[in-house]
């Protein structure tokens, strides 16, 4: 790798352990504290639990009427945390509001899409423009950090909760004007961007502009004005989350901040939301079902973590996950043994210096009573989830050395918002179905079943100037949309001497989603040496084929029609009337490579492809040995000492030769084996 290993400090100042813990809900126990609250303690400890998540949802609790606190509750159950050496991820009570809100101030309820005005209830129902919710969301906030600035247990400061959603309020349509107003220096520039002579769609006048409806201008017209919006609810998110954070942020500059994120969510981009984050924390819930189908659940969650790991490049926190069943999902499967401490320790592999759950203790209503805790409603610590939790708890008390290290990467895989929301919009190839973050999990996996760590970046870090310097390849599937520097900053990489793989539906449209003319991959065809001409989409029982170096490979879904300009063909399709035309091709340049797979296919083909692609590439594996199917590794490093993870995703057991001797791991069994760093 190419930058220096990194020895970052933990997340909570002075809190050296990994931090093990949930959301904890008190203000739901209040009648019978004597009794509960004092259980909980008793129980937390048992389990090996350092941290709760306190406050979340708590609104009602904390400010029954407008400017009456009640911060009675919340001291007492304060100090029983600091009582017991439990560190506070406190939590500001804005994911949900109290009714006395909604009906004194009916600006605070969100619009919709379709222009109808929520009621009361949920959670995220509210408006990010209104003065009022800011001015309530201010004061609250404000009163929480003044009164805990000094209490031994603040730890952490966790904003709202899952933010998502969006409004379509006037308020919120007067602000999406103005943003476009500095994003475009002109209307005239701004009708050419979205290319509005297109169905008579040209702006006269700013005023003239709304959001997207399926009553009005949508995805089915212009799709700039849907990319626009998007880009503002982000920048709206970015901007509530700043406000939130003021008065945190003045009154208790030395605690980290976070929100909560969701993988790959697509109403807000990440990378850049996360700018705005101290500590990145993510909520991760993999579909688990016992069954062999969890080595693809295993790849895909372990992408998730890759990727939240990769927004700010350090530690993160896995701010919830379920110790068992999952109550949202149609079918609420309980983890197998062995489930529970894969899944924990797979974050941690991944770069998690926290497992959190939701939730420590069953509320006794409301839909989330039935999702899986660390306290069932039996109360007690006999349940099997509990020793699961305690088996956790005990095994991460013995990997305080891992706290703040590295997870060193060689590859970079690319998954980008923008490029994701202007392909889902675009009419054409496989509508509804081009299935953008399966092919980049796809690639991605290919690294993962050779132990091959992995960072998962956008457009904005490869435009970063320098950035792509610690890599040694770098895999964009489907780089349809080229933002601004991005093929500037690919094409250079390559010359350098970096190894890039591109695949069919690149280069097609710029930041404003206007095709490029002049042949596709537009900026990138000198790069790839190659120009599409044309691409195939096919009917799912249609099949094509890749013939390379004496095999045969399945071609699925979009065939791209190329031609090889500077590029070497290395294989190519095997029938309909492209028969013998080139579907994998190499171009070399300065002194690097670029390769270019032009279908959609299977796990076989990206798997010898990729054998092939870190063998020549020298790209570092966790592990120098042959991993069984269904089994990774992953390293973390303080730059001394290696952690490397060994995680199986087998419902049967399997073992690794480490090359120090041969580690045997359990159905959905973990080792963590520790080297010296060569
Ligand atoms: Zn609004």
């Amino acid at each position: 790798m190419n930058r220096p290993i990194v020895r970052h400090a933990p997340i909570v100042p002075g809190v050296p352990h990994l931090l093990h813990g949930g959301d904890y809900n008190p203000d739901q126990w209040r009648a019978s504290k004597e009794t509960t609250w004092k259980e909980d303690m008793r129980l937390a400890r048992l389990a090996g639990i350092n941290t709760l998540s306190v406050g979340i949802f708590a609104w009602a609790a904390l400010e029954p009427e407008e400017g009456r606190y009640e911060f009675g509750w919340l001291d007492e159950i304060l100090d029983l945390m600091a009582e017991n050496d439990l560190t506070a991820v406190l939590a500001t009570p804005t994911g949900a509001r109290p009714g006395w809100m909604s009906r004194a101030y009916p600006e605070v309820l969100r619009v919709n899409r379709d222009r109808t005005k929520n009621r009361h209830g949920g959670r995220h129902n509210h408006c990010l423009t209104s003065p009022v919710y800011r001015e309530k969301t201010t004061a609250v906030n404000t009163a929480l950090a003044e009164r805990y600035q000094d209490h031994p247990a603040l730890g952490v400061w966790h904003l709202s909760n899952e933010y998502g959603g969006e409004c379509h309020c006037d308020l919120c349509q007067e602000r999406f004007r103005a943003y476009l107003q500095t994003r475009f220096s002109s209307l005239d520039e701004l009708n050419e961007s979205w290319w509005t002579a297109f169905w008579a769609k040209t702006y006269g006048d700013w005023s003239h502009i709304e959001s997207p409806s399926e009553h009005g201008h949508g995805e089915q017209d212009i799709h700039g004005l849907q990319l626009e919006w998007m880009r503002f609810t982000t920048e709206q998110f970015v901007d509530f989350y700043e406000h939130e954070t003021a008065p945190l942020k003045a009154i208790t500059p030395d605690v980290p901040r976070t929100t909560n994120l969701m993988g790959t969510y697509p109403g807000i981009d990440y990378y850049r939301l996360a700018q705005a984050l101290d500590v990145v924390s993510w909520d991760s819930y993999p579909e688990w079902t016992g069954t062999g189908k969890d080595v693809a659940k295993g790849a895909r969650a372990s992408f998730l973590h890759d990727l939240t790991r990769s927004l700010k490049g350090k530690p993160f926190m896995l701010m919830e996950s379920s110790p068992s069943a999952t109550n949202w999902r149609p079918v609420a499967k309980l983890h197998r043994p062995g489930v529970h401490l894969l899944q924990s320790l797979q974050a941690v592999a991944h770069g998690s210096d926290t497992v959190q759950y939701f939730q420590f203790r069953k509320g006794r209503g409301g839909s989330e009573k039935f999702h899986g805790a660390v306290v069932d409603h039996e109360g007690t610590e006999r349940t099997r989830v509990f020793q699961d939790v305690a088996e956790v708890g005990a095994r991460l008390a013995e990997l305080d050395g891992v706290v703040g290290t590295d997870t060193p990467a060689d590859v970079a895989v690319v998954y980008d918002w923008h490029l994701r929301w202007a392909l889902e919009d675009q009419k054409g190839m496989l509508q509804g179905r081009t299935d953008y973050e399966g092919a980049v999990v796809a690639h991605y996996r290919a690294f993962w079943e050779q132990g091959v760590p992995t960072d998962v970046i956008d457009s904005s870090l490869i435009a970063r100037p320098g950035y792509l310097d610690r890599y040694k390849v770098l895999v964009a599937p489907m780089l349809y949309m080229l933002r601004p520097g991005v093929a500037e900053a690919i094409d250079a990489f390559v010359r350098r001497g970096g190894t890039f793989v591109a695949t069919y539906a690149t280069g097609y449209v710029d930041e404003h989603d206007r095709t490029f003319l002049g042949g596709f991959p537009g900026p990138l065809r000198e790069t790839l040496g190659i120009w599409a001409e044309e691409i195939d989409a096919l009917y799912p029982e249609d099949r094509n084929s890749i013939e390379w170096d004496g095999a045969s490979y399945e071609a699925v879904e979009l065939c791209e029609l190329i031609h090889a300009e500077t590029a070497e063909t290395l294989g190519a399709y095997g029938s309909d009337f492209y028969a013998g035309r080139p579907a994998l091709t190499v171009n070399r340049r300065g002194e690097g490579r670029a390769y270019f797979v032009a279908a959609r296919t299977g796990d076989d083909f990206l798997a010898e492809f990729y054998g092939r692609v870190v063998a020549e590439s020298g790209a570092e594996r966790a592990l120098d040995a042959d991993l069984p199917a269904g089994v990774t590794a992953q390293v973390r490093t303080d730059g001394t000492t290696d952690f490397v993870f060994l995680l199986n995703f087998n419902p049967a057991a399997a073992s690794v030769e480490t090359g120090g001797g041969t580690v045997e791991l359990a159905p959905f069994g973990t080792a963590v084996v520790e080297r010296a760093r060569a």
